[in-house]
């Protein structure tokens, strides 16, 4: 057997779990099987309508060129100042963040594959807390870094605390991933939490760094305020990346804008990086951002208050299963069921999620490549009507076996 050609950095590192559900919906639609999809991980909205227009107007005025790595100075701009609105606090003591402060990606995804790329050496440690989104362990194996996975419980709405942190954090420990509202949870951080763990780790963790990935920072259930991890925990300024983008709170994923707000150091490793890969992200695009970055925030009252009214809907049915565990969401679009009741020996969400296709004729993303092999999680990001079909046809399953 020759050896295989692929290098030893991709041993290990996994493909999209949904791949294969995914064909499965195909195939059964294709039967003319008639199966509800809430395994959604994007807002069914149209983009703004002025991130529209600037597009348009930037494509007539040849707007072509390549831009600078980090992104159009407007842009970086924005994306500057709407941090500073989100951090006050560090605004207070540092002063405001500004353009040069920012990079602009291609989406939060390579935002955070570049930070880690950047900060990690071989075998360093990142401590995740689980569940997470499941791009982050395959990241941290892409950058040579090792995961160190700390489990939230259900009962504490999978929150990591200070004992937690205080247990996992060693010598090798260089990141942090905190990621609130959380994708597949729907888990929103305190103001205190934030805070607590900020202080833990400018005592006593002086070497870890923090991403905080605030990608869903706009769809909030309970309250209306976002709290940024750094707003919280203003004293680790210094060793701390924001993470954000227009892809959830804009509905404009396939437009690939996101960005870190960081520390200059590490901005400028960024760039190198980013500069000799991918460089700056599709000029178009970034017309597009900034239009939508200069929109008041009522403008995405409506898809807010469709995710509110969709996520209250999704609740009441569920709470109709006795044995399936919800943990209502704070925040992001995605309901995390807990199937445990459900599942056979030696199975986990991976068959389960398999069954519900083919037996309640609904798709949803099993927990396992999230951290959670006993939970699956459904998205309310897609409308009323297919919404309510999903639950129902999910609870008849439940009810009956
Ligand atoms: N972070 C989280 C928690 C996500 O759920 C996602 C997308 O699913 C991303 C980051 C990346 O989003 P994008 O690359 O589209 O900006």
């Amino acid at each position: 057997m020759t050896a295989s050609p692929i290098a030893k950095r991709l041993d290990g590192v996994s493909e999209s779990a949904t791949l294969k559900l995914n064909a499965l919906v195909q195939s059964m639609r294709a039967r003319g099987e008639d199966i509800v999809n809430l395994t959604a991980g994007e807002p069914d909205f149209a983009p703004p309508e002025e991130a529209k227009a600037a597009v348009r107007k930037a494509l007539d005025e040849n707007k072509n060129k390549y831009t600078p790595v980090a992104g159009l100075p407007e842009l970086r701009e924005r994306i500057a100042k709407k941090t500073n609105a989100q951090q006050p606090s560090v605004v207070a003591q540092f002063g405001e963040w500004k353009g040069v402060d920012v990079v602009v990606s291609n989406g939060g995804k390579q935002a955070i594959y570049n930070v880690l790329m950047a900060l990690l050496n071989p075998g360093d440690e990142v401590i995740v807390p689980s569940p997470y989104w499941l791009s982050y362990p395959e990241m941290v194996k892409l950058a040579e870094g090792k995961s160190v996975f700390v489990e939230g419980k259900a009962e504490t709405k999978f929150k990591i605390g200070v004992e937690d942190l205080r247990r996992a954090v060693t010598k090798r420990t260089k990141v942090l991933i905190l990621n609130s509202p959380s994708n597949p949870t729907g888990t929103t951080y305190t103001r205190e939490e934030f805070a607590a763990i900020g202080a833990f780790l400018a005592k006593e963790a002086p070497h870890v760094w923090v991403i905080s990935d605030e990608i869903y920072d706009r769809i909030l259930f309970e309250t209306s305020t976002f709290v940024s991890f750094l707003d919280a925990a203003p004293e680790l300024r210094n060793r701390t990346v924001t993470v954000n983008g227009l892809s959830k709170s804009a509905a404009m994923t396939g437009w690939r804008i996101g960005w870190t707000v960081a520390p200059l150091e590490l901005t400028q490793a960024l760039l190198t990086l980013q500069g000799q890969s991918t460089s700056g992200i599709n000029s178009l695009a970034q017309y597009a951002g900034i239009a939508a970055l200069d929109l008041a925030e009522e403008k995405f009252a409506e898809m807010v208050s469709a995710f509110k009214r969709r996520r209250r809907m999704a609740l009441e049915i569920l709470a109709k299963a006795e044995k399936l565990k919800v943990v209502p969401p704070e925040g992001a679009f995605y309901v995390f069921l807990g199937i445990e009741a459900f599942v056979k020996a030696g199975e986990d969400s991976m068959q389960l999620s398999e069954t519900l296709i083919r037996e309640a004729k609904v798709a949803v993303v099993p927990g396992t490549p999230f951290g959670a092999p006993n939970w699956v999680r459904m998205s309310i990001a897609t409308d009323d009507e297919t919404l309510k079909k999903g639950c129902e046809r999910l609870v008849e399953y439940f009810r009956s076996h």
